[in-house]
């Protein structure tokens, strides 16, 4: 078992003590003889000096059998091992070093490195685990050539595969036999991969641009080929996709994506060997959600991506990491918003970067998207890296417009191809051959926190002048005591009082090469004033939500209203439904603390009213803007995390909704229950939360007869979600059923587990508890950790415990899982994001047992950057 030694107090690393590396690596040849305990890797790897220094090796938890300098056996006083590192003090100028190394693949549970998952052995390298395979400059900016053989027992391992292409295969005649992989590009360490099992494959071909025919293989678990499919398809879209936006076409001769059940992450973008996440491989509509196959697309999409944004082109260092991440974001976001609505899809991606970014960017593990320094690099896989990074880049493409963006994009691959950059050399390729000044913009990358524009309107009706001033602010933190103005990109339009845009006449407007209007707010306060306005118009303000900023606007509930039945920019008009209902949740948070009546606003009620029954909106647009903003977007909003305000809060507004619409709302729903499509289960979806959570007449019984005559998995997860936030007897026979048929499958099982952790019944602490002791629930399995834990320390109500037991149980579990597997840990820490919010009892109580935590001397650099804060 893997456990982590550091007892020391650990080391922060720093952005500004980056030196290029001593030594480039001309190839490296591997090979493996796998063995489920005892793999020896032997590597011999070509260097050339490049200034005068010794050669560090980086490895971890290896057994070093033996050294050799250009064929010479070395004895041990010419080289030092320690439990970090190999170091030759004398080198020559140029040379070859041969190593051999044993590692224990079965006693691994962390899934870095080479580990075993369901008898099948796998790799995950990204960050720095390509050092617990071999000895090697585990580093993104020593990019080399491989060539891999792999040696295993034929029978149990049919398949040996690595990156690049496949060069030979051999029988040995004993019962093992090999298989040789050459990859001819470039590619730091943090790219290799391997795959040896016996799987199901599903096969298939693309023909690139220029003509180039490449075999694609998906494979799964034996029987489960038939799940893979939408996987499929969703990589030959993603292929075609990149070849006709930006021209990027596939390189190596065939692709391969492998779906393993015990993953960290969600996938990863190895050269021509991509490893997923089952759960985001696998589906067909009886397993999968409509969500699932939208996520599978996007995944599959955005490690296919990679292979220009991150492989042929990668990050200098870590600190790098969001030019390969924010850029490839936002490419999958483009993906799908060419593939589907692109208002709906914008949408969903704010209300993902609401709820965890900028909860990130407030609380206190804010950092900017190119982090200055860190205690484990594994803790830079967050949203700012990635969905920040992403807001960024489309900035970026709001500003030059499209077209502009498509010819930096092209100067950005053709300058730096095969080799490894800087984010400020990706914004350099967009700003130069657009003839733009970027050195403002470029603080988006080095200033963490979200900026507020404060809006201040004025209209002069004898001069037919509207006048708006805005007024930027950013917070302030320890880390970054100062701060200058942001380059804030603002899309804008005017309404008029039938609704429609008018035109535009300010001088300090500009237009991108999209034509597109808009507002460069690039000091603390700007003034623009617009002529021509014949009446007070209605103003749409950041509009596609062009810059990832809090806008505080004092609209009237008339102008939401207005902007909610006629804005031309689908993003704004459900803002505006967005911003009515946030406001109504905080009002309504505020009467239940201080223990006056709860009631909703008429103008609220009847705004949905409206919403509901305009038959002219599109179901899944209609479900968005029916849905209520998450409660850590509700949490930022508020000084105290007070759980059982916000659930009444929630629980008022669904109640209000059914008290006028009943009969409309059951109406709707039975009308599109019956559509066998994924925009109207959005919506019946939406409609069966605000039915149950409003307490229609017989809702529960609605929600269980959709769970019993549901044909596909999204009715089935939606009803059953919904019945677990009641307690009824209804709620146990589908929870048991659902139980029976899906208890044995690694990917369905995970809904069961999630469906119970979010429950808000007072149940659920002890219910969670309960299951965590259960098979098939499984602490080496990140999956279960992520549906169980990680889902019931977002659940507020549940956590919120005055007893203090729920952090209790937490925290033990931080620590149980940390010994095996620091990186799934430290995801389950952000249970504890808001802990300084609570209520001041709770607090105390929270705060006392993440001290017990970071106590423990063997607590990973993981799990302790992320818990630091919140004491
Ligand atoms: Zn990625």
């Amino acid at each position: 078992m893997e456990t982590n030694q550091e007892t020391h107090q650990p080391k922060r690393i720093y952005l500004k003590d980056y030196q290029a590396p001593a030594f480039s690596i001309n190839q490296v040849q591997l090979h493996f003889n796998l063995s489920e305990s005892q793999t020896r890797v032997k590597a011999k790897i070509e260097f050339k000096k490049l200034t005068e220094a010794p050669l560090v090796l980086n490895g971890e938890n290896l057994k070093l059998i033996s050294v050799r300098l250009n064929e010479k056996i070395l004895s041990t006083n010419e080289y030092s091992v320690s439990d970090k590192s190999l170091t030759l003090h004398q080198v020559p100028s140029e040379f070859w070093l041969e190593t051999e190394v044993e590692i224990n693949p079965e006693a691994n549970k962390s899934c870095e490195g080479l580990y075993l998952s369901a008898g099948i052995f796998a790799t995950q390298c990204e960050a720095e685990s390509f050092r617990k395979i071999t000895y090697f400059l585990d580093r993104p900016d020593v990019m080399t050539t491989y060539t891999v053989e792999i040696e295993a027992d034929k029978i149990k391992y049919p398949y040996l595969l690595s990156n690049g292409d496949l060069i030979s295969k051999k029988d040995l005649g004993n019962g093992r036999h090999t298989s040789t992989w050459k990859d001819p590009f470039k590619k730091p360490s943090y790219l290799f991969a391997l795959v040896a099992g016996d799987m199901g494959v599903i096969e298939d071909s693309f023909t690139t641009k220029s003509g180039k025919k490449v075999k694609l293989e998906v494979f799964a678990p034996h029987g489960k080929q038939a799940r893979c499919y939408h996987a499929m398809e969703s990589l030959k879209k993603s292929m075609k996709w990149d070849e006709e936006r930006f021209g990027l076409e596939y390189d190596l001769n065939q692709f391969m994506i492998v779906s393993i059940d015990d993953f960290n992450m969600g996938a990863m973008e190895n050269k021509g060997l991509n490893i997923f996440n089952s759960r985001l491989v696998l589906a067909d509509p009886q397993s999968a959600t409509d969500r699932d196959f939208d996520l599978i697309e996007a995944v599959v999409g955005h490690e296919y991506f990679h292979n220009w944004s991150g492989n042929r082109v990668t990050c200098r260092n870590w600190f790098e990491l969001s030019l390969k991440e924010g850029l490839t974001v936002f490419r999958d976001q483009e993906f799908t918003a060419n593939l589907h609505s692109r208002s709906v899809e914008r949408i969903k991606a704010v209300d993902a970067l609401r709820g965890s970014q900028f909860a990130e960017d407030a609380g206190p593990n804010a950092h900017p998207v190119r982090p200055e320094s860190c205690l484990s690099v594994d803790n830079f896989y967050t949203p700012t890296i990635y969905e920040k990074g992403s807001e960024v880049i489309r900035m970026m493409q709001t500003i030059v417009g499209r077209k502009g963006f498509r010819t930096g994009i092209d100067e950005y691959f053709k300058k730096h191809d095969g080799h490894a950059v800087t984010i400020l050399d990706f914004a350099d390729s967009i700003s130069k051959p657009n003839n733009i000044d970027f050195t403002q913009f470029k603080l988006w990358y080095s200033q963490s926190g979200t900026p507020t524009v404060k809006v201040t309107e004025s209209y002069d009706a004898s001069k037919k002048e509207y006048t708006l001033t805005l007024v930027q602010s950013y917070p302030l933190t320890e880390k970054q005591p100062h701060k200058n103005p942001f380059h804030i990109p603002l899309l804008i339009g005017l309404l008029d009082s039938k609704g429609k845009d008018i035109k535009l006449n300010c001088k300090d407007l500009a237009f991108n090469s999209d034509q597109m209007p808009i507002l460069h707010l690039k000091t603390n306060q700007q003034t623009f004033v617009f002529t021509e306005v014949a009446e007070k118009p209605v103003l749409s303000i950041n509009r596609q939500f062009s810059a990832p900023i809090k806008l505080e606007w004092n609209a009237s509930q008339a102008e939401l209203l207005h902007l909610i039945k006629f804005d031309s920019d689908e993003f704004n008009r459900r803002e505006a439904a967005y911003k009515m209902i946030l406001e109504e949740l905080k009002r309504l948070v505020q009467a239940a603390r201080s223990g006056k009546p709860m009631q909703v606003r008429d103008t609220l009620v009847e705004a949905l009213g409206f919403v509901i029954s305009d038959k002219s909106i599109d179901p899944n647009f209609k479900a968005l803007m029916l849905q209520l903003p998450d409660e850590e977007v509700l949490a930022q909003e508020e000084d105290v995390l007070d759980a059982e305000a916000f659930h009444k809060a929630y629980s008022e507004i669904y109640a209000s909704l059914v008290k006028k619409y009943q009969s409309q709302l059951f109406d709707l729903y039975q009308k599109h229950l019956v559509i066998d499509n994924s925009a109207d289960r959005a919506l019946t979806s939406s409609l069966l939360t605000i039915l149950v959570q409003g307490q229609a007449e017989n809702a529960t019984t609605l929600a269980y007869k959709q769970y019993t005559s549901a044909k596909n998995m999204t009715d089935k997860l939606a009803a059953l979600r919904e019945l677990c936030q009641t307690e009824s007897l209804e709620t146990q026979q589908a929870l048991e059923s659902f139980f029976n048929e899906w208890k044995s499958d690694a990917v369905v099982f995970n809904k069961w587990l999630q469906v119970q952790a979010n429950s808000r019944s007072q149940k659920t602490f002890a219910n969670v508890k309960r299951l965590s002791q259960t098979a098939p629930f499984s602490f080496d399995t990140p999956n279960n950790i992520y549906s169980l834990l990680s889902v019931f320390g977002d659940n507020y109500l549940a956590m919120s415990d005055s007893s203090g037991e729920t952090y209790k149980w937490m925290c033990d579990q931080i620590l149980r899982i940390d010994t095996k597997n620091p990186q799934v840990a430290a995801r389950v820490c952000g249970c504890f994001n808001f802990v300084k919010k609570l209520p001041t009892n709770l607090k105390e109580k929270a705060q006392n047992e993440i001290r017990r935590v970071l106590a423990s001397t063997s607590l990973s650099r993981n799990a302790r950057e992320l818990l630091e804060g919140n004491v």
